[in-house]
Parts: C-alpha cells; sequence; structure tokens
C-alpha cells in the first residue's frame, strides 16, 4: 500500500503545479485558484474532511452537533447544515415518475457553476441566495458536471444541497450519470481540470479515490441512475439506441447494471460480458449519438418511443449553441454548450407544453 501511494506521489509530482489558472486555461478565471473541496472520506469508523487552501492540506474530523473548521467561507457551494453522516445513500426506488407538475432539465454543465446559477435563477428555480424556488417540480441534471471546468466540487455540492432543499418542498432533483461521470468514478482522467492535479498532488491520492466508495460523494453518486421517465418523458445522458433496447432491459435494469457491475468493476470484466459491454460502448446509453447523425428517421424515432413507451426522449451529451428538437419534441437534445462558460439553456416542461429557457429568462415554445 506505501509502495502504491508513494508512486501516485511521484506520478503527480512529475506535474508542475499550475502558477495560473487562467494560463493553463485560456478565457478562463477563477476567485480562488487554490481551493478546492471539501473531501469527505470514512475513515476507521470517523468522517474527515479534507480540502485544499492556498496554504495546502486541511483536515478535520466532523461530529454531529459540532461546528466544522472548515466553513470559513471559502466554499459557497458547500453547507454542513445539510450533511448527514448516517445516510446509506440508497437509490430511488423507482426509476418512473409520474403526475409532476413542472419539470426542469439541464445538462453538460462541465465544471461552469456561474453559469449554471445564473440559469437557474433566471427561471426561478432557485432564489437570489441560491435555495431551492421550484417547489413541488422536478429538476434533472442529465450527468456530465465533471471536467473541463474548473468549479466541479462546488457543483456537486450545491447539487446536493438542492437535492435536500427539493425533497424538503415535495419536489425532487435528478442527477443522472454522464460518461464523464462514469469517466472520473473509473479513474480516466483525460478531460480534468489542471485545478484537479494540484488536489490530487496535495491529497496525495488519484482524483477517483476523493471520489471512491468510502467517501461522502462517492457514495452519493454510486446512488444516482442513467435513466429515469417522468410523465412518460425519458431521461438519458446520450440516448437509448435500437440494440440497447432490443436487450430488454428496462430503466431499473440499467440503472442497477450500472451500479453494481459498471462503476467500480474492472474494465476486463465488464467487456467479458456482451450486456455489460454493450453498455459500456459507443452506442451505450451515456455515449450514444445516433440521433443527431444523418439519416436517423422520424420513423426510427417513432419505433425507439413505442419500444419504451414513451412520449419522448430528452438526452444531453450532443452539443448544440441551443436546445434543439426532432420531429416534433420526440427527441430533444439539452446540451447547448454550457461548457463553454458563456452560454446556455434550460429545458423547461409546464402541461405537456415545451419551452427554450435562455439566460435572460426568456422561454421560447419548441414544437
Ligand atoms: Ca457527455
Amino acid at each position: 500500500m506505501r509502495i502504491f501511494f508513494l508512486a501516485a506521489c511521484l506520478s503527480i509530482g512529475a506535474i508542475s503545479f499550475p502558477l495560473s489558472l487562467e494560463a493553463q486555461n485560456p478565457g478562463h478565471t477563477t476567485t480562488h485558484p487554490y481551493e478546492d473541496g471539501p473531501y469527505i472520506f470514512f475513515e476507521n469508523g470517523q468522517a474527515i474532511a479534507r480540502w485544499v487552501t492556498e496554504n495546502g492540506l486541511e483536515e478535520d474530523t466532523l461530529r454531529d452537533g459540532r461546528p466544522a473548521k472548515i466553513f470559513s467561507g471559502a466554499f459557497d457551494a458547500f453547507d454542513p447544515a445539510y450533511l448527514d453522516l448516517e445516510d446509506t445513500f440508497q437509490p430511488a426506488p423507482t426509476a418512473n415518475f409520474k403526475k409532476v407538475s413542472r419539470v426542469a432539465a439541464v445538462s453538460d454543465i462541465h465544471g461552469q457553476y456561474g453559469l449554471l446559477i445564473r440559469l437557474l435563477t433566471a427561471h426561478q428555480i432557485i432564489d437570489n441566495d441560491g435555495n431551492w424556488a421550484f417547489g413541488q417540480g422536478h429538476l434533472v441534471v442529465l450527468g456530465d458536471i465533471f471536467d473541463r471546468g474548473d468549479e466541479v466540487t462546488s457543483l456537486l455540492w450545491f447539487i446536493y444541497k438542492l437535492e435536500k432543499q427539493a425533497e424538503k418542498a415535495g419536489g425532487m432533483v435528478h442527477y443522472l450519470l454522464g460518461n464523464h461521470e462514469i469517466m472520473a468514478l473509473k479513474g480516466d482522467l483525460r478531460y480534468i481540470n489542471k485545478k484537479y492535479r494540484y488536489t490530487m498532488a496535495a491529497m496525495g491520492m488519484p482524483y477517483d479515490k476523493l471520489f471512491g466508495p468510502d467517501t461522502y460523494l462517492g457514495r452519493w453518486l454510486r446512488s444516482k441512475p442513467v435513466a429515469i421517465s417522468i410523465n412518460k418523458t425519458a431521461f438519458v445522458h446520450a440516448g437509448f439506441s435500437k440494440t440497447l433496447l432490443s436487450l430488454g432491459l428496462n430503466f431499473d435494469a440499467i440503472n442497477s447494471l450500472f451500479r453494481e457491475h459498471i462503476i467500480d468493476q474492472p474494465e476486463d470484466s465488464i467487456l467479458a460480458d456482451p450486456y455489460l459491454a454493450f453498455l459500456y460502448s459507443e452506442d451505450g446509453p451515456v455515449w450514444y449519438r445516433g440521433y443527431f447523425e444523418e439519416g436517423f428517421t422520424k420513423w426510427q424515432a417513432s419505433e425507439i418511443l413505442g419500444r419504451l413507451g414513451e412520449r419522448h426522449i430528452v438526452v444531453g451529451h450532443t452539443s448544440f449553441h441551443e436546445i434543439v428538437s426532432l420531429f416534433h419534441n420526440k427527441i430533444i437534445g439539452i446540451d447547448s454548450s454550457i461548457k463553454n462558460g458563456k452560454n446556455g439553456e434550460i429545458l423547461l416542461i409546464n402541461k405537456k407544453k415545451f419551452y427554450r429557457g435562455t439566460l435572460n429568462g426568456k422561454l421560447i415554445r419548441i414544437k
């Protein structure tokens, strides 16, 4: 074990620390370049919070009823009041939700915390203090919070808090896993922001260990689904291909296969099983791009919807400048390039009508 950690440190040590994040990411600024966290680890029956400041690594053992020293105001997205150290992070008992009054969906945020806050505020999903204001509505975060941008940790704690607040109001936040969640949990670091290499070095561990099964956010992430349905509209990060549907898996089965047999399993064992190998492939539900390829027809969309027993499919993953609709809302693509940090849209569904919600608060009906 010691050898492993030494090796990890050495390999991380080879990466030079960013002196300025702006220089590493042109056009990209951050107020606190060296602050990241907190990450909460369950070790020897204790919950230990670790976070990084410009002074280096700090830590604190969390105990219920005692204020933690972590909260110097550095992490505005993290509110200790919403922590539940006894939480067993059970997945939602169902992937099907009905009679939901209002639905909002946003996708592929990729570390752009500030832009998400502006978008949610513009459409009264949250109030001016960043608290849930969507009542009994459901907000779908359609995957890919991770990678590219430099405010991933803040986003995770913010969505976590919003989920708790929504639950209290009779609403729900559904955070679905995208391919970048799967990549982060499996240690594929090709797209991580340089900032997190600094965190890895300070913590002395690879990025996926910050979200391992013995961490607070790691356990929370492992409870998340890949596919859900709300009011006969299916939500999935990338899409359901015809081949996927031929496997005859319902959403609950897809969700539990990802949870139990893909996230924490080595690639060899995934690839050895034809079902898992397909789910994990380029045509699987978090990677597929077929709806937006040339030659995809209305007839094919109808056939997929018929097989699913759904009326609409909402996906992210394939980027456009705005929310796009295919075949009278049979398929709606909501990755509106928030990742570029400049603009983005949120999908709003109210009384079976679909709207693009813009950054300045406008609603544009899509048909
Ligand atoms: Ca994606």
